[in-house]
Parts: structure tokens; C-alpha cells; sequence
């Protein structure tokens, strides 16, 4: 077995938020026998978290206790087979949009705007623009923790809104979705016109984690939408530290350098107990928050 561990790795780096303490042991498996082998080999009461690119975490400044799993490149294979699109979870959502829209294969291309990998995207049903990854997946596999592997129906992900039943500790590693025949070009230029519009409209250049917050039912709500929330509460803008709410987009939080998890948390935890307060219903986060505090 030939698997990288680190030691007290720093996670920050690995993180679109860039903050966050170190993982006790990170592995970074390139192979479902090397993965295999590293789950087989952990003690039964060993913590065991997964991360993808980060690009849906806060890390805590305490770090992450255990064993941390972030896929190798060796999971990032994409293949297309007719209408059907297999793709391994650490490969980028981007990367299966372009390679369906290539191929000329319609349905992936909202994708493209979401900066994960496919294994964040079946956990956390990724979607934008109306389409969701729920609408395409047919199949997964995983490896679990005695290392055997798994596969996923649809019905097993139970997928809803930004939510899927996979369990914390089930290392997904691949994907296959069906999607329709298209026009090549014709996909190609959705491609182009998604990555303009995120471009106009989302802080995508700074040190961010995509939502903040997830809409919220818009019958408790009175529609107000997410972003709708934290403007009504004076939230675009809002600083605790080096992080804030982003000025393009209010459910997006930035940091603007030097801010750590602490920070973030506590900016977000002050948009929700002023909507409590204000507005009278909860924000669930969307970022997922991991790890111990310092
Ligand atoms: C600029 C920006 C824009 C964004 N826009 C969107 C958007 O339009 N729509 C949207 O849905 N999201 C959006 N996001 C959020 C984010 O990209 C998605 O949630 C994405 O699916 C997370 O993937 P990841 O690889 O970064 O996962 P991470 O953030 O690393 O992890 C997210 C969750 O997935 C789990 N996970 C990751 N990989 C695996 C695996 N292989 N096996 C098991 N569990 C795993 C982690 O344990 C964690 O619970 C945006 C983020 C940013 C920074």
C-alpha cells in the first residue's frame, strides 16, 4: 500500500474558506485498494471525516480528530458510455459538465458553476439553475468502513434539498448519471453563459464557501429566499473579524484574509439569531462545520 498520511496536517489549505486547524491523520488514497486498506485498518472507534476540495466547509480552528480521508487524483476519472456519465468523486463537478457537453450529452451542464467534486455533490445533492444532481443519478459506489464496497441507488441516497442520507463515515468514490442526447455547441454555450452569470453575481475570486445558508421553506418564510434573509436583517456587509458577508452576494461569506473559523461561525451564528429574532424563523447553514473548536 502506497498511501500518503500526514501527521497534525494543517486542513486550512485544502479549504475554499482557507481556515481550520489540522487533521490528526490525513490520508490522501489514490486507489480503491489503497482506501480500502486504509478503512479496514481503523479502529473501531477511530473519528473518521471525509472532505472533498472544502468548498462546502468551515474546518474549526481545533482541527479535526481522527482520521481525515481526501480522495486523490486516482478518483477524478470522468468516462461517458451512450447517455450514461461515470465519473469518480474526487473528479470536479466542472469537469463532468464540460465532458458531457463535449460529448454531446444534455442535463450536466449546471455543473459547471459549482466548484466541488462529484463525492460533495452526491452527499449534499448539489445543484443550481433548476437542476439538481438528484434529477441524473443513477447509480454510486462507496467503500465503508470494514472496506467494502457499496453501491447506491437512488432510493438508498434519499436525496432532498442540499441533503442526502449517506452516512458520515461512507467513502463515496463514484458516480454514474444518465442524461439526454443534445447539441454539443449548443451545451457548450450554456457552459460559457452559467460561468459569465457566477462570475457577475458570485464572489467566486475570494476565499469563500459557496451558500451560506440554505433557502429557507418559503411558507415559514414569507418567500423571502436566503440571501433575502440576511438583507432583511442588515446582514450584506457584516463584519466579524476578517470575515464578512459578502457585498455581491449577502448568503455568501468571504474571508478577507486573516479571519479564522471562530470568526466565521460567529458571523453566521449573528444573521441567524437576528433573523430568529427579527423575522421569526431559523436559518439552517448550508456550509457544513467540522472539527473541534480552538
Ligand atoms: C463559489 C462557490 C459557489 C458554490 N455554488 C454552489 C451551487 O450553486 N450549488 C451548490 O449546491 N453548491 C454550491 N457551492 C457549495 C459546494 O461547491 C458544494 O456543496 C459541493 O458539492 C461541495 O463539494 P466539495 O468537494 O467541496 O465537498 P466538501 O465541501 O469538501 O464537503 C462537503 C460535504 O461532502 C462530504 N464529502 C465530500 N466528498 C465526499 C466523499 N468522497 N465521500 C463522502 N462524503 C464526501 C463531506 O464530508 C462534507 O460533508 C458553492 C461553493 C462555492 C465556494
Amino acid at each position: 500500500m502506497t498511501v500518503r498520511l500526514m501527521k497534525n496536517a494543517p486542513l486550512a489549505p485544502y479549504t475554499w474558506l482557507r481556515v481550520g486547524g489540522p487533521a490528526d491523520r490525513l490520508y490522501l488514497p489514490n486507489s480503491e485498494e489503497d482506501l480500502a486498506g486504509i478503512l479496514r485498518e481503523l479502529p473501531d472507534k477511530e473519528p473518521l471525516t471525509i472532505v472533498g476540495v472544502g468548498s462546502n466547509l468551515i474546518v474549526r480552528d481545533g482541527g479535526i480528530e481522527g482520521t481525515v480521508i481526501r480522495l486523490g487524483p486516482g478518483f477524478g476519472k470522468v468516462s461517458v458510455d451512450g447517455s450514461k456519465v461515470t465519473a469518480g468523486a474526487a473528479a470536479l463537478d466542472a469537469k463532468v459538465a464540460k465532458e458531457a457537453a463535449k460529448a454531446g450529452l444534455a442535463g450536466l451542464t449546471f455543473y459547471v458553476g459549482i466548484p466541488g467534486t462529484i463525492g460533495g455533490a452526491m452527499k449534499m445533492n448539489a445543484g443550481a439553475y433548476g437542476g439538481e444532481t438528484k434529477d441524473h443519478f443513477v447509480s454510486g459506489r462507496a467503500i465503508d468502513r470494514k472496506g467494502r464496497i457499496v453501491t447506491l441507488t437512488a432510493e438508498d441516497m434519499n436525496f432532498r434539498y442540499r441533503h442526502s442520507d449517506v452516512p458520515d463515515d461512507l467513502v463515496l468514490i463514484e458516480a454514474t448519471y444518465e442524461a439526454r442526447k443534445g447539441i454539443a455547441e449548443e451545451e457548450l454555450a450554456k457552459i460559457d453563459e452559467i460561468m459569465a452569470k457566477r462570475e457577475a453575481t458570485q464572489p467566486i475570486r475570494e476565499k469563500t464557501g459557496g451558500s451560506t445558508f440554505k433557502n429557507p421553506d418559503p411558507g415559514v418564510s414569507g418567500g423571502r429566499s436566503a440571501w433575502q434573509s440576511v438583507d432583511a436583517v442588515g446582514g450584506r456587509g457584516r463584519v466579524v473579524g476578517d470575515a464578512m458577508m459578502s457585498e455581491l452576494h449577502a448568503n455568501f461569506m468571504i474571508n478577507r484574509g486573516k479571519a479564522t473559523a471562530a470568526d466565521l461561525e460567529s458571523l453566521g451564528e449573528s444573521i441567524r439569531s437576528d433573523v430568529r429574532a427579527q423575522l421569526g424563523y431559523e436559518l439552517e447553514w448550508e456550509i457544513k462545520r467540522l472539527g473541534r473548536p480552538a
